[in-house]
């Protein structure tokens, strides 16, 4: 028997016993699923009223676009994510009020924000105002030639599953961008007119007072504005109802947690009545507004001490994601469920950003090398049939995330390996139900897809 029938005899047999394996793993919803599809009431399309004369309109797109209605005309906050879905706020705003834009405030230059802009142009001369360094994020990627976070935005944000298995973002709703290419494939977007640098700049337009006020947190280029008539702070991406995202899996520099903590209590220190945030419905009552904004901040404070606490003691980010355990009060308040960012991201962000990547460990400065260490462990655990074994009764006992990591072992040594591609693919299928983290939960079923892909190509390559 040559290699190519030895190994889809064994393919067969194996894709059996995954189905079946797999299918009685996953009859009942996990509780995460659950609480993931609950979410989606969050982004339910409407236009909410948020004082006297500020509109939010949510679930258009995915991120919340607002309307501050002034005597001569509006002034928007945020345009959300394609010119398709501003285009439907804009005839629902004018429904409300029929006054022209004169101005767009951009909260920060991620591109969720800002391509709607062309749709509330209603002139030429609409200023369009952003904070020093706008788009930094994206512009010192490419500026060093860094392009891979687009692929894993795309995994990240799940434009690989189908409608079926997609839930939501966590944050947003479901979203497909209309071109293939990656999460930020859509609209082009318009240019700020006018940059302010300092800390808070207090601009009036339309009758309008309103002020700017520097938040570097999720972004260099954060900002919030503050309306002092109807006390309403719109945070951008600051805040949402979400453990937030400090560190985001498509891969991100580090974000400064120490200022995203200060820039919330800034807004605390206005004592809104409400609070828009970048994405999730706003939060309405001087009294709940100050409850969650004194969580959030003091959740993300109390996880960068800890953090900071055993880095000090010497711990490694895999021993301080076991030793740094959000308190019982945090880990129970639904907005801060890690529905989009992950807590243990966090924790391994604030290592790397301050020390870099060496652990600490000698034994991690001159690791082996992944097929080395493969070789080792496979031999350890018998040879390749059986670490294939093992991987099957890994499967069978529902450790999943060690069935991925062995699958891992075996494809070091042998890439083409199809049974542990498609093992690995059901490990992280699994591994995806169990997980709140909408962003994991994609990212998985992401790569379990391309996985049944590769495996799939092989085996038509295999054809006589
Ligand atoms: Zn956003």
């Amino acid at each position: 028997m040559n290699m190519v029938v030895k190994i889809r005899s064994l393919v067969l047999p194996v894709l059996m016993s995954l189905g079946f394996v797999f299918s009685s793993a996953c009859n009942a919803e996990s509780e995460q699923t659950r609480l993931l599809k609950q979410r989606n009431a969050e982004f339910n399309k409407e236009i909410i009223r948020v004082s006297d004369r500020v509109y939010t309109a949510v679930g258009y797109g995915v991120s919340p676009v607002s309307m501050i209605v002034g005597a001569k005309g509006l002034i928007i906050v945020d345009t959300g994510i394609s010119v398709e879905s501003a285009k439907a706020i804009r005839a629902d705003f004018r429904k409300i009020v029929d006054k022209p834009v004169k101005a767009i405030v951009f909260t920060h230059g991620h591109p969720d924000h800002i391509k709607g802009g062309a749709a509330f142009m209603d002139t030429p001369d609409v200023q369009v105002w952003a904070r020093t360094d706008f788009g930094h994020e994206q512009h010192s990627l490419a500026e060093a030639g860094i392009s891979i976070q687009k692929r894993r935005g795309a995994m990240q944000a799940g434009f690989l599953l189908s409608a079926e298995q997609r839930i939501n973002n966590g944050i947003a709703k479901a979203y497909w961008p209309k071109r293939k290419g990656g999460v930020f494939a859509v609209d082009k977007s318009i240019a700020p007119s006018h940059i302010f640098d300092t800390d808070r700049q207090t601009i009036t337009i339309a009758g309008i007072d309103l002020e700017l006020v520097a938040a570097t947190g999720e972004t260099h280029d954060q900002l919030y504005v503050w309306l002092p008539s109807d006390r309403v702070a719109f945070a951008g991406d600051n805040f949402y109802k979400s453990w937030p995202n400090l560190y985001a899996i498509r891969g991100t520099p580090y974000r400064d947690i120490r200022s995203w903590a200060n820039a919330i209590d800034s807004v605390l220190q206005e004592q809104p009545n409400a609070v828009v945030g970048g994405h999730t419905r706003p939060i309405l009552g001087k009294k709940r507004v100050k409850e969650t904004l004194t969580n959030f901040r003091d959740a993300i404070q109390f996880l960068f001490d800890k953090t900071v606490e055993g880095i000090n003691k010497g711990l490694t980010p895999n021993q301080l994601v076991e030793y740094v355990q959000l308190p019982k009060k945090y880990r129970d308040l639904d907005y801060l469920r890690p529905y989009y960012g992950n807590p243990q991201w966090a924790i391994r962000a604030i290592f790397g950003g301050y020390l870099g990547w060496f652990d600490g460990n000698a034994t991690s400065l001159f690791p082996l090398s992944d097929k080395q260490e493969a070789e080792r462990i496979v031999a350890l655990a018998g040879g390749m049939e059986a670490t294939v074994k093992q991987v099957d009764n890994a499967m069978r006992t529902e450790d999943y995330q060690w069935a991925a990591q062995l699958c891992d072992h075996i494809l070091a040594i042998t890439p083409n390996h199809q049974q542990a591609m498609l093992y690995k693919a059901d490990a992280l299928t699994a591994l995806a139900d169990k997980i709140l983290t909408a962003t994991a939960r994609n990212y998985y079923i992401s790569s379990a897809i391309q996985l049944r892909k590769k495996s799939q190509k092989i085996s038509l390559s295999q054809e006589p």
